[in-house]
């Protein structure tokens, strides 16, 4: 009997998910490896990062979605590298977040097929301090410890007037895409609904929520009208929308742009970015861009290797045969591409030959809060306000994986929509004497300056 061609898939974000849930059930033995047990719905972290939705509503585990399929064996842990000439994946386990000095692997595990599906991580892009003081929002973890910073400012200031000056309410966001724009309406909504009925007793005026982007425009990947509506619409509900600016340093208790401006704040969410860079993608010697990701051939091949895919995020996909555009990095992109690239390994199995990827463009979307969103379908089209926030209400809830967190999303916001109050606003997290030492100094500076 022939040994079952053995499928290795790194990462269960929506590329590799994609390509496992196509395999299930087949003539291959498919190993799926991801650092953590579930799968993140990163669309959706933003309201996570505002006490919108809950943690758990936006993560899925990994094994209730493939568990079921006996062809396909889940592992917890980071992968570290590759061995290509004995053709495996050094899984280091669960003790050893990737990273590439690690030596020794738990298990080397043998493919004959391999799929690279390991997304990107966040690019600071060398700023001066964002690094260490910026707060990103990538993973489940960043956005539950971004609400417990957000709520912490509001409860410090609460009473404090002293505050006002040292910027604890002033809330930065760095970049202006898609999720700039919506933690910012987010917090401008979560900021109005605590004062109304939490109970604070600051002025809401104090409060700022300031969004910077380099660019001349807000949501670059739209058309013109709507890339004005969400300008309007965010300034509109007292979002400071700072166009045509750059970051250049930021501090724990400042951020200042290159014209020298200063804000004080104790806030700065990074939206600023991806990169591969420093992700198993940029380092498997493979031809790559500046950025890391792993360049393709149109059938989803990394050129030069044989049988191996590389899909999503890490990947530099041609949306098409000849076709000098690439694809943008979106979960409808890594989802098709995970798909095609399991049809390219069934294709090869059975002696087909490899096709090449097509994307099939379903349009963009971007929410500035309640019934006020943007849906560019395909050919251009716009919605917006009311009706683009229905549609993107509905394509979020379709798309969300995991019955559950769908039924617990729209009762969630179906809730909020009617009844207008916000979602968990609790603070869980261990937060070392709430920021003490920040807090305690920069309220001192402040209080004197009140003197
Ligand atoms: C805040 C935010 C909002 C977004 N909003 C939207 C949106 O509204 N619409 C949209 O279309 N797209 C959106 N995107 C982009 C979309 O989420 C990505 O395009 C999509 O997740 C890419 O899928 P992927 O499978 O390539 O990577 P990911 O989904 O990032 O999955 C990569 C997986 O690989 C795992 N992994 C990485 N390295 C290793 C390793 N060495 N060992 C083991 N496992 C590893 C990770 O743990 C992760 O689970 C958003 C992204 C973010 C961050």
């Amino acid at each position: 009997m022939n040994a079952l061609h053995r499928v290795v898939i790194i990462g269960a974000g929506f590329g590799g998910l994609a390509a496992a849930k196509s395999l299930a059930h087949s003539a291959v033995e498919v190993t799926l490896v991801d650092q953590r047990n579930y799968h993140t719905f990163q669309p959706l972290l933003y309201e996570v990062a505002t006490g919108g939705l809950d943690p758990a509503d936006v993560a899925y585990p990994v094994r209730a979605i493939v568990g079921r399929a006996p062809n396909i064996r889940f592992r917890l842990g980071s992968v570290t590298g590759v061995d290509w000439q004995e053709r495996t994946i050094c899984f280091a386990g669960t003790n050893v977040k990737h990273d590439a000095t690690s030596e020794g692997c738990a298990d080397d595990i043998p493919f004959d097929s391999l799929i690279v599906a390991s997304g990107v991580v966040v690019n600071f892009f060398n700023v001066p301090g964002a690094d260490t003081f910026a707060l990103p929002l990538y993973t489940v973890d960043d956005a539950r410890y971004l609400r417990d910073h957000i709520l912490l400012r509001i409860e410090e200031a609460d009473g404090e007037s002293a505050h006002f000056l040292d910027g604890t309410l002033n809330f930065i966001v760095v970049g202006g895409g898609p999720t700039g724009v919506e933690v910012s309406g987010a917090i401008v909504e979560l900021l109005d609904k605590s004062m109304e009925r939490d109970g604070f007793r600051f002025e809401r005026s104090m409060a700022r929520v300031v969004m910077i982007d380099s660019l001349e425009h807000v949501l670059n990947p739209f058309k013109r009208s709507a890339q004005r509506y969400a300008e309007k619409t965010l300034r509109g509900r007292s979002v400071e929308v700072m166009l045509g600016r750059m970051v250049s340093k930021i501090s724990p208790t400042e951020v200042e742009l290159e014209d020298g401006m200063i804000i004080p704040t104790r806030t700065v969410i990074w939206a600023g970015g991806v990169t591969a860079r420093g992700t198993i993608a940029s380092e498997l010697g493979s031809p790559s861009i500046p950025s890391g990701r792993l360049l393709v051939d149109s059938n989803l091949s990394v050129t030069g290797y044989e049988g191996v895919y590389a899909v999503g995020d890490a990947a530099v996909i041609p949306t098409a045969l000849g076709s000098n555009q690439v694809c943008p990095q979106l979960a409808q992109v890594a989802i098709q591409s995970g798909r095609h690239a399991a049809s390219q390994i069934i294709a090869h199995i059975g002696g087909g030959t490899l096709k090449p990827f097509r994307y099939r463009d379903k349009g963009i979307m971007a929410t500035i809060g309640r019934r006020a969103a943007i849906a560019q379908l395909r050919g251009g089209l716009v919605l917006q306000g009311t009706l683009g926030w229905a549609a993107w209400f509905g394509l979020h809830l379709v798309y969300l994986v995991g019955f559950r967190n769908r039924v617990t999303v729209f009762v969630n916001w179906s809730w909020r929509y009617l009844n207008w109050t916000s979602g968990p606003r609790i603070i869980v997290g261990d937060h070392d004497g709430l920021d003490s030492s920040v807090a305690n100094d920069s309220l001192a500076t402040a209080g004197q300056q009140l003197t």
